[in-house]
């Protein structure tokens, strides 16, 4: 692994950097239907300003740089505590499976309109019974001429409900074993018989949905890569969820780490700062330590990418060291604030904005998205171990 930068990417970087002081996104809208015009206006101007889809190729509206220049931007949006990037399910896995299994005209028709966050994208593949054990997802697409007709429901749905296009898997041939009948569908949300419900979750957000399909034609022409290859494709698209979006939190959570000293200085425990307790700093180091680890561990992913294209299942080892370490690292601020940590968000006393429990309840998602922790373990057993495969 080689940590330091070439002078090249140096000047990426300051340039960037003072980009972002340049345009300062502004303060982020609480209620969501607000953050998401809010989102696709930041990632709009990013786009038009060259700065989205770094290394994504120039042909389709990509900067045309490397990987390195796309960590350095992902750092230096973390830096500036930039808005996310709200076309996530399109930037971290619809675009870089379109570029490696669409064909010219998918990759022409979505990749730009993808990076202006013209249209958003979701991802559905999780059903009631077809989590985990995605494979056996029961929602059906019959070929009828030249289109689809798909039935069944997705669930957990994020971002469902500002969808233009959904990344669908659907069972196109029942008989085949379970693997070998899924197809990648892309579907347009705007189409007749879809209806979206929002899901409350633990955070009081709607981010997610049920989406039902009720006979939604589809073109057949919005398969991705083979009829019944979909399987594949689907692992690929996990693959770079769990590296892609596991480096950017790693980031985030770096920062979340920085406001958590800060506050300890801040809050005062038996009539002195949170940092003077010796119970404290203890927590308070070892969630540095495990910020680091993660911090180099995801470099070294990233090491491997550079050298060998697509990310592998070592992603997740990251996904589940991050997503576990990050729920221990937002235990801390909450105990030193003791009962106030009950506090909601617009009390009187709450401590900080109330970001800790709210930011403590949305992290518990985190060892469930992308795959729960006993997956993660399972893959990380059988594929980078190379252990027995789970019952047998
Ligand atoms: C914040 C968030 C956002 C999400 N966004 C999306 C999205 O946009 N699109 C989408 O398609 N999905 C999304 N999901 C769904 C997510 O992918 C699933 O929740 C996840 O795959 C687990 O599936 P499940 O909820 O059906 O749980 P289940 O698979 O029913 O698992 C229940 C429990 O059993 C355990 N378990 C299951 N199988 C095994 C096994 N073989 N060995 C050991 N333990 C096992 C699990 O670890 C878990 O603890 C999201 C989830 C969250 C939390």
């Amino acid at each position: 692994m080689d940590l330091s930068y070439s002078a090249d990417e140096e000047g990426f970087r300051a340039e960037l950097r003072q980009w972002l002081r340049d345009n300062p996104a502004g303060p982020e809208p609480e209620r969501l239907d607000e953050w998401v015009a809010y989102g696709k206006a930041w990632q709009g101007k990013l786009f038009k300003a060259g700065w989205c889809g770094i290394a994504w190729p120039k042909e389709y509206g990509g900067r045309g740089a490397t990987l390195i220049e796309q960590t350095i931007f992902q750092e230096e949006m973390a830096r500036a505590k930039a808005p996310m990037l709200i076309n996530l399910a399109g930037l971290t896995m619809g675009g870089p499976v379109l570029i490696a299994h669409g064909t010219e005209e998918q990759k022409h028709r979505h990749l730009k309109r993808i990076l202006a966050a013209d249209e958003i994208w979701c991802q559905g593949f999780s059903e009631p019974n077809a989590g985990s054990d995605l494979a056996s997802l029961k929602t059906r697409a019959v070929l009828d001429g030249d289109s689809f007709i798909v039935t069944g429901q997705k669930v957990w749905t994020s971002f469902a409900r500002y969808a233009d296009w959904c990344m669908l898997l659907v069972r196109t041939d029942p008989e085949a074993p379970k693997h070998k009948g899924i197809t990648f569908l892309l579907v347009d949300m705007h189409s007749p018989g879809i209806t979206v419900r929002p899901l409350k979750q633990i955070s009081g957000e709607e981010d997610f949905n049920e989406v039902f399909f009720e006979d939604v034609r589809v073109p057949r022409s919005n398969v991705i890569g083979e009829l019944n290859g979909g399987w594949e494709i689907a692992i690929t698209t996990l693959m770079h969820e769990r590296a892609t979006l596991t480096f950017t939190r790693q980031l985030q959570s770096r920062t979340a780490l920085t406001d958590m000293l800060s506050f300890a200085r801040r809050w005062q425990l038996n009539g002195m700062p949170a940092t003077q307790s010796r119970l404290v700093r203890q927590q308070l180091a070892q969630a540095w330590v495990e910020s680091e680890v993660i911090k180099f561990t995801a470099y070294r992913s990233l090491t491997k990418t550079l050298r060998g294209g697509i990310p592998g299942p070592e992603g997740s080892m990251e996904k589940l060291f991050w997503s576990e370490m990050y729920q221990r690292m937002l235990d801390v601020p909450l105990a030193m604030q003791g009962p106030y940590s009950q506090l909601v968000k617009d009390s009187a006393h709450v401590p900080d904005g109330g970001q800790w429990p709210h930011l403590m309840l949305y992290s518990r998602g985190r060892t469930i998205a992308a795959g729960s922790s006993e997956i993660q373990r399972n893959i990380i057993a059988e594929r980078v171990l190379h252990l027995p495969r789970e019952g047998k």
